[in-house]
């Protein structure tokens, strides 16, 4: 007989598997090879601890964490976060761990193996960032402090961060180095502040030679963010090594206080973009390594992939996990071009990505068209006033109707920094308030484009 805990847990997770698969979060076959059979072991306060038995569902319930957070604490009636574990993971956690897992979890060793600098990809997209990284592990605290990487979701900052951490623990093995995920870290202090532990936390953070910190943005809360900035600035004046995530440049991070954005802009800060094709095929390629045996596939498969699925690498390798999962169901001699354009025929990226969907590739090929010049023109160095205007006008649109960030549209036109964009931005709003002819040139391509 269950308990009446087990019980009541047993009841609120099968209610929110209810809801997860009434809200089809995930594909029937799917939820039902991989996510039916997840369980959930333990609720502490705001924290809930959900064993799956393979690592494929642990993935798939990560890709859609926010809602399943949201779906279990409408059961539980409070927020809750989840932690996902294998069934490996809980039964090494012995009972007295549990009990005092949230403080650990953050001090755990949360470096994850997989990624590291040999499995990196490098291409245009992330040079600079890979480079600076690397710089990092070889002389920590030394220039790059700290070192700041930004960019859209999925391409790759937290793979970096990883790298780093398995770098030094396999070259530098007497450092301490700890990877904290942003929002962990708000969690660990609340928590530590109710239990009068702060200082305790501060000491073990302040005594680490490397702290990799991820996705900054998601430092929100003010007291977090007070103590960050001790420990930042302690940790700065030893001269130990800081990295940081974000998912944008410093100074376009929102509810991030002003002292701390001008510390993060004190150092360096690289940024990482989509994927041209030769990369996208590359990464594809690695991540193919040691699954070939499961299924030939073909690659012009990998060369549709590459074309349609570039701009989020996280994207681009769930589309490969989506393909041999399909391949395990249906079960074709191999994966070839047309079983993989069945497979995406009804998936809502592919429907996106091929669509006549705003992007910057339509709003480049708009404003090139109406002013007779080649996409490679507004992409170059040239300042000729035609093209510089063009390009002007190119920067404007992206800004204003796809809101990516600055530093993103740079790299979409020639790599340029952060601040050239944005003072071309802001230079397109000034001239559009001043002048006929460029309010005109805008309204004209905005038609075109179907936004105006
Ligand atoms: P981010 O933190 O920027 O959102 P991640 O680092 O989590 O992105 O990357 C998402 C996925 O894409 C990971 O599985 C990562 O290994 C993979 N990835 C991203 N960029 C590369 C790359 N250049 N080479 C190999 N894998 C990559
Ligand atoms: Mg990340």
């Amino acid at each position: 007989m269950p308990s009446f805990v087990e019980k009541t847990l047993n009841e609120i997770w099968s209610n929110t598997l209810k809801k997860i698969s009434a809200n089809e979060l995930f594909e029937t076959p799917v939820f039902d090879a991989y996510i039916k059979m997840t369980r959930l072991h333990d609720i502490d306060d705001e924290f809930a601890t959900i064993v799956v038995p393979f690592n494929i569902s642990k993935v798939l319930l990560n890709d859609k964490i926010e809602l399943i957070q949201e779906y279990l604490s409408e059961q539980i009636g409070h927020s809750v976060s989840c932690h996902i574990c294998s069934t490996k993971e809980i039964e090494m956690i012995q009972p007295t761990h549990i009990a005092k897992r949230r403080t650990d979890l953050v001090f755990e060793d949360k470096i994850n193996k997989d990624y590291n600098f040999e499995n990196f990809i490098v291409g245009k997209n992330n040079r600079e960032a890979h480079v600076a990284a690397l710089s990092c592990c070889r002389y920590p605290g030394e220039f790059n402090n700290p070192l700041f990487i930004f960019g859209n979701s999925g391409l790759g900052k937290t793979h970096l961060l990883h790298a780093i951490g398995n770098y030094i623990k396999e070259n530098n093995p007497e450092k301490k180095v700890l990877y904290i995920y942003s929002e962990d870290f708000v969690t660990l202090l609340i928590e530590a502040m109710k239990n009068k532990t702060v200082e305790d936390v501060k000491e073990r953070i302040a005594s680490v030679d490397f702290l990799l910190i991820d996705d900054i943005q998601r430092l929100k809360q003010s007291t977090s963010q007070e103590i960050f900035f001790g420990l930042y600035n302690s940790l700065i004046a030893k001269r130990k090594q800081i990295v940081i995530t974000s998912d944008m440049h410093p100074t376009e991070l929102k509810g991030i206080e002003n002292r701390l954005i001008s510390r993060f802009s004190s150092g360096l800060s690289v940024s990482v973009g989509s994927p041209e094709f030769e990369t996208a095929k590359a990464i594809l390629l690695k991540k193919l390594e040691g699954r070939k045996e499961e299924m030939q596939i073909d690659d012009d498969v990998l060369d549709y992939l590459a074309t349609r699925f570039n701009s989020d690498v996280r994207k681009l390798e769930g589309t490969l996990n989506e393909l041999f999962f399909k391949a395990i169901l249906y079960n074709p001699e191999r994966i070839d071009l047309a079983f993989a354009k069945e497979i995406f025929k009804e998936n809502p990226i592919v429907a996106a990505a091929s669509s006549e969907s705003l992007n910057v590739h339509r709003i480049k090929q708009c404003v090139c068209e109406y002013y007779g010049l080649k996409i490679s023109n507004i992409e170059s160095k040239t300042r000729t006033k035609n093209i510089a205007n063009a390009r002007h006008i190119a920067i404007y649109l992206c800004r204003k109707h796809l809101e990516i960030p600055f530093a993103k549209i740079g790299l979409e036109f020639g790599n340029r920094d952060h601040s050239t964009i944005m003072s071309s931005y802001e230079k397109m709003t000034k001239l559009l308030k001043e002048k006929e002819d460029f309010r005109q040139a805008v309204q004209q391509i905005e038609q075109t484009l179907g936004i105006s």
